[in-house]
């Protein structure tokens, strides 16, 4: 028997199976999907079987034998082996790697195993029961040793023990401790007629545990309950009556209750959208709906009617948020319609807890998890339902290998069930939307919000025309109004500050104008180390100018404020106002932007200030004003997609003011009022800057009209990573036809991170059949050859941000 083994060896030019030998031992208990260690030069490596054989090329005495087997059960899937595959195909990255990224970190290092069991230890077979003893875990190395593998894996399989890794937590026991009251009431009345009289605490202890046989404390709990001593406790144990039990418990990511919600009667518009869903499910049909729904018109409510009907027939949901600790009120109306059939799945979990979520999912205890983009890999096998709520966030592109995308691995995985994908978004990508608008995904809209409000009214202010007044402090008289009638009136306000791109451009506060490249009308990029301006796209460098190209004013300088500065101007300005501020730095702590928004939501604060944070996600009646501080951060990075996100990001943080009864208002403060992307952001209307956006990507062919492949290469030394990036580019041109669209070397827009000299080519295609067979013997010369000399080289097929 031939085991095919991925094995954890990145750096290492093929990418395929090793065979292994299976050892006579192991015959039985291998699996496909279960880890295992294995012989790989000189050293024993972590790897995965992913099938099996009868045959092998390897020479006879020179085939390796499987070290260890790590997993009696698989930790992945046949569909996960198969979605892997796929994976590396579409992202070009290491077949481990594609394994490794759908496991939690906790099944990716090496942590103690134990054996858990689950039944009464005298109904298992007997081996079994001699290394248990009178405990309830045992460590796996001891099975092991005693050569009881086999018997081990039936006892898995019948539900009698199982498996688990031990992470320790800092502070967090895994496993409490519990006190369990004798089951018989008649025998501890007679044994606190037995006892003495001195021991008069351990009998009011007995006497009152008489009155509740067969329950189970925390000891803890129960010593401040009945107001004894540990010791008092102990006592009692010894006596018999009740014994101390280690309960393994799962640490609750959970921190606290929430109310119970029902599902609302839904609009004409919502139940139009949930039955075309649930008519995709009915069918077993991998449909993909783009449900594009304005701010507050209820898209939540419709993901949770449509988990709804596959729960009702017993199959399993994927929800997938931008970043899940930044929206905590999401994840809550989760739990309130469905309780504990919730897993959480994000960042901000520790890795014990994480593991926890992983493995409710994996034993299909929970039947919807909610999470950020790996959660997109929960390991369910009867899936029903997939959504992506903010379809189009970044977020959910993975910026490092394997550079997937969500959105591509949640279709992967509604075509293996044949169940439906939601993609929701009031601003879809315009990839989706094109997607949409050519039939191959399913538009339904949403026009209207919920309740029937208005949208919020929109005003946007020109900040040069404020300088010109004499105003020079950062809120423009139209938002310092707002603000002083929100606190006359005691409503809420969110001040929103757009930080993407932050202080790499450079504009003119007199006309507004920033420093654009000759060729590619896209930002100029301000260089420090060379006090230029240059244009990662194309190359064009030009020196800083002291005045403004267009207006000769002397105002010209780098772009951006802290949220800190904007705070304390908030302090001078309206001295009685509370503010709340969040960003990296108030939310540094587990658990802070929780605070922070449970304390805005009792009202504790009249004014929430942040960054992207605060943009999404929050449902606050007493919101009636938001303020945009500048619309510009996000205009001016040297990226295509930056109209597009901009206008994302102000209709998205329109969005949160008056959705309830009261109405809303929004200020936007911007220097280039006349931006197609800020002025059609003022009517929160999505189909005209569709229109005009997809022209200028037609105009300039990017996607989704062009394909565009990046190619970064990174050296310590300038002079290497430059040559290497011409060397890149040079065997590309060779290798792909003329009409392909080659784009650098150019220094990337952050030239230098972490001592690192970056470059970047990009290349822009239609149909280019060559093309993945020259990236990939590009990236085979990088890891057989280049990678020696230092340097670092990867290829994102479908970059997000450039
Ligand atoms: P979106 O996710 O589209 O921005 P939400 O799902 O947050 O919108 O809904 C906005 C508000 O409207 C929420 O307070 C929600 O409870 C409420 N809502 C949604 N659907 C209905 C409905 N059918 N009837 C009444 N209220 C609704
Ligand atoms: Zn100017
Ligand atoms: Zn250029």
């Amino acid at each position: 028997m031939i085991a095919k083994v991925i094995v954890d060896v990145s750096a290492y030019p093929v990418d395929r199976p090793f065979d292994y030998g299976v050892p006579k031992q192991l015959v039985h208990l291998v699996e496909a999907g279960s880890r295992v260690k294995v012989p790989f030069g000189r050293r024993n490596v972590l790897g995965f079987i992913v099938g099996f054989s009868d045959t092998t090329d390897v020479p006879a005495g020179k085939l390796k034998d499987i070290a260890e087997l790590l997993d009696l059960t698989p930790v992945l899937t046949a569909e996960m082996l198969e979605m892997a595959k796929w994976m590396t195909q579409k992202t070009l990255c290491y077949e481990i790697d594609a394994l490794q990224v759908m496991l939690p970190n906790a099944l990716r290092a090496k942590y103690e195993k134990k054996v858990v069991l689950n039944v009464a230890v005298t109904t298992l077979d007997e081996s079994l029961q001699r290394v248990f003893g009178k405990r309830q875990i045992s460590t796996y190395k001891l099975f092991e040793k005693e050569g009881l593998l086999a018997p081990l894996k039936r006892a898995i399989r019948d539900g009698q023990v199982e498996v688990i890794t031990a992470v320790k937590q800092q502070g967090k026991a895994k496993t409490v401790r519990k006190i369990k009251v004798h089951d018989d009431k008649f025998f501890l009345q007679e044994l606190a007629e037995s006892m003495g009289a001195r021991a008069k605490k351990q009998l009011h202890v007995v006497q009152w545990m008489s009155e509740h046989a067969g329950e189970e404390f925390v000891p803890a709990e129960l010593a401040a309950l009945l107001d004894v001593s540990d010791a008092v406790l102990k006592g009692v144990v010894e006596r018999g009556a009740a014994t101390f039990t280690d309960e393994e418990t799962y640490r609750d990511p959970f921190s606290k209750e929430v109310q119970a919600t029902n599902a609302l009667t839904l609009t004409e518009e919502q139940q139009q959208a949930l039955t075309s869903i649930n008519a995709a499910y009915d069918a077993k049909r991998a449909e993909t709906f783009l449900l594009q729904g304005v701010t507050g018109s209820g898209k939540t409510e419709v993901y949770l009617q449509a988990i709804q009907h596959v729960m009702n027939e017993g199959k399993q949901s994927i929800v997938l948020v931008p970043e899940i600790s930044l929206t905590p009120q999401m994840t809550e109306r989760f739990r309130a319609r469905f309780g504990d059939k919730v897993a959480v799945m994000h960042s901000a979990l520790s890795m014990g807890e994480k593991y926890d979520e992983w493995r409710k999912v994996q034993r299909g205890e929970v039947s919807v998890v909610v999470g950020a983009r790996s959660a997109v890999f929960a390991p369910f096998t009867n899936i029903g339902l997939i959504i992506l709520d903010e379809e189009h966030e970044s977020t959910y592109k993975q910026e490092d290998t394997p550079r997937y995308h969500a959105r591509d691995a949640a279709i992967w995985r509604s075509q293996f069930y044949n169940c439906p994908v939601i993609l929701g978004s009031a601003t879809p990508a315009l990839e989706s939307s094109a997607r949409a608008q050519k039939g191959r995904y399913t538009l339904l809209k949403l026009t209207e919000r919920a309740k029937h409000q208005a949208l919020p009214s929109v005003e946007i202010v020109d900040m040069r025309n404020e300088l010109h007044k004499g105003n020079r402090s950062m809120f423009s008289t139209a938002l310092a109004q707002g603000i002083r009638e929100r606190l006359e009136r005691g409503e809420q306000m969110v001040l929103f500050l757009n930080r993407r791109g932050f202080s790499s451009f450079v504009l003119c506060r007199d006309c507004g104008t920033v420093v654009q490249c000759k060729n590619c009308d896209i930002s100029l990029t301000y260089h420090k180390t060379s006090h230029s301006l240059r244009c990662h796209y194309c190359g064009y460098e030009e020196p800083m100018p002291t005045t403004c190209p267009s207006c000769q004013s002397e105002h010209i300088r780098f772009f951006g404020t802290g949220t800190q500065k904007i705070e304390e101007e908030l302090h001078k300005v309206f001295p009685e106002a509370r503010v709340l501020r969040m960003d990296v730095d108030t939310t540094r702590q587990k658990g802070a932007h929780e605070r922070i928004l449970d304390a805005f939501g009792r009202g504790e604060a009249d004014i929430l200030l942040g960054t992207q944070m605060i943009a999404k996600g929050l449902d606050f009646p007493n919101i009636t004003l938001v303020g945009v501080m500048s619309a510009d951060t996000s205009l001016n990075l040297p990226d295509f997609r930056a109209a597009e996100k901009t206008f994302q990001l102000l209709t998205q943080v329109s969005g949160r003011a008056g959705r309830h009864e009261l109405p809303g208002q929004v200020v936007i403060q911007t220097y280039t009022p006349e931006h197609y992307a800020i002025e059609l952001a003022q009517s929160q209307d999505y189909e005209p800057f569709y229109k005009r956006e997809m022209k200028m990507r037609h105009r300039f062919s990017y996607p989704p009209y062009f394909f565009v492949v990046l190619i970064q290469i990174s050296h310590e030394n300038a002079m290497k990573a430059s040559d290497y990036a011409h060397q890149a580019m040079r065997f590309i041109q060779a290798n792909l036809s003329p009409q392909v669209g080659l784009i650098g070397p150019t220094p990337a827009s952050i030239s230098r991170i972490q001592n690192r000299y970056r470059y970047q080519c990009l290349i822009k295609y239609k149909v280019e059949p060559n093309l993945i067979e020259a990236l990939k013997q590009l990236i085979r010369m990088y890891r057989t050859d280049w990678i020696k000399d230092g340097v670092q080289l990867f290829v994102d097929l479908d970059p997000s941000s450039i």
